[in-house]
């Protein structure tokens, strides 16, 4: 076993130790959850009160509606406001590489007993206890084995979250981070009760038209740079207005940018609605491993994600960050061969 490895195994039993010893929990994700976030939250909440556990899950009332893939999930529990004794809680973050990615005063005063649960490799190690997994496909995996190992056996309810971060997170099993150990847990999640075709129609057959609108608009404008190694694409506020679409719509067109022949990086610029957050948003995925991207989310200084899936947040204006992917894009290309 190897010094990490054991690391890490220490880090599980110290998280299924605290997980034990305590009464009360708040569970609470990354901003814009995304299918992991949601499925590793609602996941681990049915398997907290499985043990007995008082346990709340919160997201800000900004994260809702939640984007129409995942409204599924049973998420009418979720609180939007911290609980009365939130000072007598446990907090545990899931699928959050860093907490300013759950920008809510309350879980950023440090008066509690944070346990961070993730798979990111850039993850600032910010809890109390801290179980970084990061050749876990999904957080929603780590959350599969914490179950385990706390002897829970999973429901129907449970295994369906979790698989919705299994295959978002893995891409429908087809990203890098796919694995022997991933399908394990699918199969372990199927014999626990998933029907995997009313999952799979869920999250990507129950798409509103004016997705499909949305997604044409985008389709219609890629810009290919270098050669066409780097695509990008934008969607502007006249993009919602004139397909009628909601922001939350744009999850997913970025895997339609990385299937282009030649693409080695994909970028979606888009346009952020609400008033309180930064002007864009920026998503971006590596195809071939070559360029992390979540170097270059880093260089931005407001972002991060992993080597092949990354984001950042800016004000800057669309040909500004696409100039910007380009310099970053060329520098990473020159650091990949180096
Ligand atoms: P997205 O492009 O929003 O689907 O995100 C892809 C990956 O990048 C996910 O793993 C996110 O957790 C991560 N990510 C996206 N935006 C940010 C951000 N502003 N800061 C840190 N990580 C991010
Ligand atoms: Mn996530
Ligand atoms: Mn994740």
């Amino acid at each position: 076993m190897s010094d990490s490895t054991e690391l890490l195994t220490s880090d599980i039993d110290r998280v299924a130790d605290a997980i034990r010893a305590g009464d009360r929990f708040l569970l609470t994700t990354h901003e814009n959850p995304d299918g992991d976030a949601l499925g590793s939250l609602l996941g681990m909440h049915r398997v907290l009160e499985a043990l007995g556990k008082d346990t709340v899950m919160f997201l800000a009332a900004k994260e809702f509606p939640l984007p129409v893939e995942y409204r599924f999930l049973p998420l009418e529990e979720v609180f939007h406001e911290p609980p009365a004794d939130i000072a007598d809680r446990v907090v545990i973050f899931l699928d959050c590489g860093n907490i300013d990615r759950m920008p809510v005063d309350f879980l950023q005063n440090g008066e509690n007993t944070v346990i961070n649960v993730d798979h990111h490799h850039d993850n600032t190690r910010f809890g109390s206890i801290n179980l970084v997994d990061v050749d876990a496909s999904c957080t929603a995996e780590i959350v599969f084995d914490l179950a385990g190992l706390l002897d829970v056996r999973l429901t129907p309810e449970m295994a369906n979250a979790l698989y919705v971060g299994l295959v978002t997170d893995t891409g429908k099993f087809m990203y890098e981070n796919t694995d022997a150990r991933s399908h394990r847990m699918a199969a372990g999640l199927i014999e626990a009760g998933v029907d995997v075709n009313e999952i799979y129609r869920r999250l990507y057959e129950h798409a509103p038209i004016e997705k499909l609108r949305l997604l044409a608009q985008a389709l219609d404008r890629i810009e290919l740079r270098d050669d066409g190694r780097l695509a990008v694409t934008y969607i502007s506020m006249d993009d919602y207005a004139s397909t009628g679409a909601s922001e939350s719509l744009t999850e997913g067109i970025i895997d339609h940018l990385r299937t282009i022949d030649g693409a080695a990086v994909a970028a979606v610029v888009r346009d952020q609605i609400d008033a309180g957050r930064p002007a864009r948003k920026v998503s971006m995925r590596s195809t071939d491993g070559r360029v992390d991207v979540s170097a270059i989310a880093r260089a931005s200084g407001e972002g991060g994600g992993h080597r092949q899936a990354a984001g950042f947040s800016s004000e800057l204006e669309i040909p500004e960050i696409v100039e910007f992917l380009r310099e970053q894009y060329l520098e990473a290309r020159a650091a990949a061969r180096a």
